[in-house]
């Protein structure tokens, strides 16, 4: 019998390391050679000698990182190989080139999901099923009262919450690459009268246009438009402008914010916005148990946040031999 021995890759210092190939995956400190599922800050470390990712991811890299970076990409569709390791890339529907990362050598499979999301999203491509002997699964959203709205019914309430509130600022705090874009697409013929967006906002919707996706017409914030001029407007900021001193300017104004976590009410509560809207780029409860089952992996590691609950119920509802993905001493 074909025996697993799981020897390809490992997690160290808060990466990914295939020794085999001599490459990191999603590496937290300056390596030599660093394949990058996608370009949100917490997957990507500034310093590595060579990046390898998708073509979209690489335009994105150069924008956070510098111009100057040496990068190989590769489309979704042509496989390579490193010190005799085939490495494809594969869609994971989490923001603009996110890549899930498929490694075969010796007689393993394994699949590196990256964040990923199993809604609809036309600002990327859609997450692509793949079946893999060992898979490591995201685990953001690993609990079951995580079971998203349809984007359609929550950027209703967000239009609803903005022309409520006619002589407000309404102030949405999202994520500048990914989040921002999604919202400005869905947010197409919705009918709020004017959309401003923050400069760090503006930088990444102007790549993502220059990639053919589609967004709503929206302006930059100037800091020369009077208060007044805000009123009845949605402003998309990032999370860290939420400072009473950065938003007296805009007059009076609601905020809100778009994340999954909103889905928590506590959490909510505590994190004085004046609103949440539960909007993620990540796979709820059921799309991780989806995944996961669809994989057909022989076993399935956890990455990211807690995934005990998960862990308990895939090994006992569905038998999947599961692991929590852990840094080894
Ligand atoms: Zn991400
Ligand atoms: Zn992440």
């Amino acid at each position: 019998m074909e025996k697993h021995n799981k020897n390809l890759i490992r997690k160290e210092n808060g990466g990914i390391i295939c020794s085999h190939g001599d490459f990191w995956i999603d590496p937290a400190r300056p390596v030599k050679r660093a394949l990058i599922t996608h370009a949100h800050f917490d997957h990507i470390s500034f310093g590595c000698e060579e990046y390898i990712c998708s073509p979209e991811t690489s335009v994105l890299l150069k924008e956070r990182i510098g111009k100057k970076i040496k990068v190989k990409s590769y489309g979704y569709d042509e496989s390579f190989k490193i010190n005799g390791i085939k490495i494809s890339f594969y869609p994971s529907g989490h923001i603009l080139g996110s890549s899930q990362i498929k490694l075969e050598g010796g007689n393993e499979k394994w699949l590196i999901t990256g964040d990923f999301k199993r809604q609809r999203d036309e600002t990327c491509l859609n997450y692509q099923e793949v079946k893999t002997d060992f898979l490591i699964c995201e685990s953001t959203f690993a609990l079951p009262i995580f079971n998203w709205d349809s984007t359609n019914k929550i950027v209703n309430q967000i239009v609803e919450w903005v022309n409520k509130s006619p002589n407000m600022t309404s102030i949405l705090f999202c994520y500048s690459l990914g989040k921002a874009q999604r919202l400005l697409n869905e947010l197409k013929n919705k009918n709020i009268k004017n959309i401003y967006v923050h400069s760090n906002i503006k930088k990444i919707n102007d790549i993502y246009i220059d990639q053919g996706i589609n967004l709503e017409d929206f302006a930059k914030i100037n800091p020369g438009i009077k208060p007044k001029d805000y009123q009845g407007s949605l402003l998309l900021m990032p999370p860290s402008q939420n400072k009473f001193n950065l938003l007296k300017r805009f007059g009076d104004y609601q905020t809100a914010f778009a994340s999954g976590w909103m889905l928590i009410r506590a959490l909510k509560n505590r994190s004085g916005y004046d609103k949440g809207f539960a909007i993620s780029d990540h796979a709820d409860w059921n799309g991780l148990i989806k995944t996961i089952k669809n994989s057909q992996a022989k076993k399935v590691f956890l990455d990211h946040g807690d995934g005990e609950s998960l862990a308990k119920y895939l090994s006992i509802e569905e038998n999947i031999e599961i692991e929590s993905f852990k840094t080894k001493q």
